[in-house]
């Protein structure tokens, strides 16, 4: 059980706590699932870039899913081998391109064919050759929430079957480009096995007619999205996973690559906030806590619920809204939830915030951005110290007029 008041105590309010044993444990889980195989877990640094959170992974022997060039600077300061990570996204830059290339990673994923021609003249320019994979988009339901489901046609990710073959012939033909990867993500937070297994088998054929005409795959990866419990959904085992994305790839000679980000930090993650006031008018009940969508934005952007817990605190529960001081009325953090009397100062802990939490804080409302704290066995330690307003103005004061 981790001490949230002693945290509180020694590193203030709001703050960011993740149980590293926790991401161990389920690194450990997942990659033991696909160990009928050759395989590399790249953790999808977007869902936690924390320094200190990636080296977790890479001491684990983990590699890493980018989709920056910033991104990978982290990865690599963080200790992932270079040939263990992977370069994503639809837009990339020239200048990132050019940099993932003298880096010597596994490969850049690319998402279109004006951006493998981008990627091919790059690399023709700094005559060094360039391994790719193309993003497939199997145009599959994956039956998530709308603004995190990817593999549909409607999304701006990935390329059709078509086009993916002209894009592998096009790689072939080019003595720049090495097309050693296929890659597909069809969304977050998946709970449902059915689109998984059909978007593997569709890409396993794919791969199947690639190498008819001689181009040979060497990396299955087939992205991210494992969904996490936050509520009571029902989700998908590791092992069923696994099986999934194994059974499509009967007679490949492939390593099988997979990007989780929820998976591995989602529950290993809480935010801690305390109580500033409460407030009662004729239809609600509302808690006003130091923390606001400025730390934790799930709320607010998909409507997301992330259970509350109090610490300590008893009494007859009543239904409650608990927001943040941020001048929004989209500023909450839990809508309708269960609270008993709550105290000035008393903590909330608002759990699974360990994934798409702190990365997409911002410091809307000159808020500095919380400390983030790792908590292992019964040692904790800080691995990002709290903003100052001194920083939030660092790149401005120079600036003034005199
Ligand atoms: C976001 C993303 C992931 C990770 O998704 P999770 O749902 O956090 O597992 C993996 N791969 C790609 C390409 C992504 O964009």
């Amino acid at each position: 059980m981790i001490d949230f008041q002693e945290l509180a105590e020694k590193y203030k309010t709001p703050l960011y706590v993740y149980d590293f044993e926790y991401m161990k444990q389920q690194y450990q889980m997942l990659k033991s699932a696909f160990k009928a195989r050759k395989s590399l877990l790249a953790y999808a640094v977007k869902a936690n870039s924390n320094l200190s959170v990636i080296q977790q992974f890479a001491s684990l022997g983990g590699g890493a899913d980018c989709v920056s060039i910033g991104e990978v600077r982290r990865a690599l300061l963080a200790g992932i081998e270079p040939y263990k990570i992977i370069f994503s996204g639809v837009g990339k830059q020239d200048d990132e391109i050019t940099e993932a290339i003298s880096s010597d990673i596994l490969y850049i994923n690319a998402e279109s064919m004006a951006e493998l021609e981008r990627i091919e003249l790059l690399a023709r320019n700094m005559n060094k050759p360039c391994r790719i994979s193309v993003r497939v988009n199997p145009n599959i339901d994956p039956k998530t929430h709308p603004y995190i489901s990817t593999g549909l046609s409607a999304n701006k990710f990935g390329v059709d079957i078509n086009t993916a073959k002209r894009m592998y012939i096009f790689a072939k033909n080019s003595s720049y480009l090495e097309p050693v990867g296929i890659h597909f993500h069809i969304g977050s937070q998946l709970t449902d096995l059915e689109p998984i297994t059909e978007a593997a088998i569709i890409v396993a054929d794919l791969v199947r007619s690639l190498h008819v005409i001689d181009i040979d795959i060497k990396f299955f990866d087939a992205g991210g999205g494992l969904g996490v419990v936050y509520d009571q959904e029902n989700t998908i085992s590791p092992h069923d996973y696994a099986q999934a994305v194994l059974s499509a790839l009967k007679g490949l000679d492939v390593t099988v690559v997979c990007e989780p980000g929820r998976f591995l930090t989602a529950n290993a993650g809480y935010f801690v906030t305390k109580v500033l006031y409460e407030k009662v008018n004729e239809q609600k009940r509302f808690i006003i806590v130091d923390g606001a969508m400025n730390d934790l934005l799930r709320p607010s952007l998909y409507g997301a619920f992330h259970m509350v817990s109090t610490v300590g605190g008893k009494g007859e529960k009543s239904r409650a809204d608990v927001v943040g001081p941020v001048c929004e009325s989209g500023d909450f953090l839990a809508k309708d939830c269960m609270l008993p009397p709550l105290k000035h100062n008393q903590l909330l802990v608002i759990h699974s915030a360990g994934a798409y939490g702190f990365g997409m804080g911002s410091n809307y409302n000159t808020r500095p951005r919380s400390a983030e704290v790792a908590v292992q066995g019964d040692v904790n330690w800080l691995i990002r110290r709290r903003e100052t307003f001194e920083d939030l103005i660092v790149l401005e004061k120079d600036y003034l007029r005199s």
